[in-house]
């Protein structure tokens, strides 16, 4: 029999679980990358700086960034957690450094670093990588595994590890092993809207709370907005499609939007508006807001939008203008209709159904020998390093298990 484990796929997760699996006693270990480069998805990740991880480290607030897969990665995370893959990386001669909201990036600001650190562990372990390797088809043997590679001789392993990301032809090797897939569907998008009222305050960022409903379905969030020329994007906008991901996906992408502004409820606005106005009757309301925070393009805006004459006073504002107003700062309401696109990161939500996996190992529990690490999975996280977590922590787990067969 040939290998001890074939990896497929040279990307996050596959590098981590051959790492992994060699320096933890397996003899022979090979990555089949299809295209001609390896770990061409760290090279782009974050806008070529790479989000290696977060610092989040309490277990159930870095589960709460998961969509998917959040009950399964409690018991991961207890093995291989954030803390763990950065001193993973800092140990292993990769500098890092966290930023104040929380995400690690190389101390280089370089992915190029993330990648020369991986090829270099996968090197002097022994690992071999072979590109140009399209995994096409998976045959059961007695005792392990054939594959049969695009235009090439076949291959052959005790043990598979198949980590092909979001690629369609994991998904198909999956179910032609036995496994359940489930739809794969975008995830971490932006939000268009037909209202471009506020197309002139693009590019302002805002933290926010936020409302969406999707039919009958409603998620909330709070955190920063960017308005964009077409309608919304930021942090929150991106968690918020990342959790609405296949209600969107089903309603064809139509929901409503209700932003409250300004983080406080009608009644407190209420309060900080009329005593405004008890001090500066005398003054401009265009000219003079209330509320600090509320960037002067918006309140402009919104004054316009409510039909608020440039000259009026706050001594003259009448009930129904305030409390138009109060409505408009505290639950302005958008209707969303489309996808916009994506921020800098993007995932597939769906993959290899959690049922079939047994998440002690990573080992499939329909075919003994094959092994799941990585986007392959239905597993994906929001913005902030919470995506290659994933992918080191399953890859991680995955390698020792195999290793530990043979110990
Ligand atoms: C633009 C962009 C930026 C991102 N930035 C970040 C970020 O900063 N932080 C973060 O946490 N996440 C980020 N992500 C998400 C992150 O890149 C993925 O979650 C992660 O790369 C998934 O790793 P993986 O190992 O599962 O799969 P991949 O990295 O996709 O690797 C899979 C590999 O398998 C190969 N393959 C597929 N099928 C076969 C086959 N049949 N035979 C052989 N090989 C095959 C593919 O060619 C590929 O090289 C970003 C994603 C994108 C698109």
């Amino acid at each position: 029999m040939g290998s001890d484990l074939i990896i497929i796929g040279g990307g996050a997760s596959g590098f981590m679980g051959a790492i992994t699996a060699i320096s933890s006693g397996l003899r022979s270990v090979l990555i089949l990358e299809g295209t001609s480069k390896v770990l061409e998805k760290v090279r782009i990740s974050g806008g070529g700086r790479c989000n290696i991880t977060n610092s989040c480290s309490e277990i159930y607030n870095l589960v709460n960034n998961y969509p998917r897969g959040e009950k399964q990665l409690i018991s991961l995370f207890t093995r291989f957690s954030t803390s763990e893959a950065f001193d993973w990386f800092q140990n292993r001669g990769l500098s890092l450094k966290i930023e104040k909201d929380g995400r690690v990036f190389p101390s280089s600001d370089s992915s190029d670093d993330v990648i020369k650190c991986l090829r270099t562990l996968a090197k002097k372990a022994g690992v071999k990588v072979f590109t140009n390797s399209h995994v096409k088809q998976i045959r059961i043997l007695k005792s392990g595994f054939n594959l049969l590679i695009k235009g090439q001789n076949s291959f052959e392993a005790k043990n598979i590890l198949i980590c092909t990301g979001g690629h369609p032809s994991g998904r198909r090797l999956a179910e032609s092993l036995g496994h359940s897939i489930i739809k794969p569907v975008p995830s971490l998008f932006s939000f268009s809207t037909s209202d471009k009222s506020l197309g002139s305050c693009s590019g302002i960022t805002l933290n926010v709370q936020i409302k969406l409903k999707v039919n009958k379905k409603k998620f909330a969030e709070s955190g920063p907005l960017l308005i964009t020329h077409n309608g919304f994007s930021g942090p929150i906008i991106l968690r918020l499609s990342a959790f609405s991901a296949r209600d969107l996906h089903a309603n064809k992408y139509k929901g409503e939007l209700i932003i409250n502004w300004l983080c406080i409820n009608e009644d407190e606005a209420r309060l900080k508006i009329d005593l405004f106005k008890q001090k500066n009757g005398k003054k401009l309301v265009f000219n003079n807001k209330p509320f600090e925070k509320l960037p002067r393009s918006l309140w402009n805006i919104f004054l316009s939008i409510l039909g608020f004459d440039s000259q009026l006073k706050w001594a003259d504002i009448s009930k129904y203008k305030k409390e138009s107003l109060i409505k408009c700062l505290t639950m302005s309401t958008y209707t969303i209709n489309s996808r916009g696109p994506f921020g800098e990161e993007f995932v597939t939500a769906g993959g290899v159904s959690l049922k079939e996996i047994n998440f002690k190992t990573m080992e499939s529990k329909i075919c003994h020998g094959l092994f799941f690490a990585g986007e392959v999975l239905d597993i994906d996280g929001v913005t902030g390093g919470f995506n290659f977590q994933h992918c080191w922590t399953s890859g991680w787990v995955a390698g020792k298990s195999i290793a530990l067969k043979y110990s």
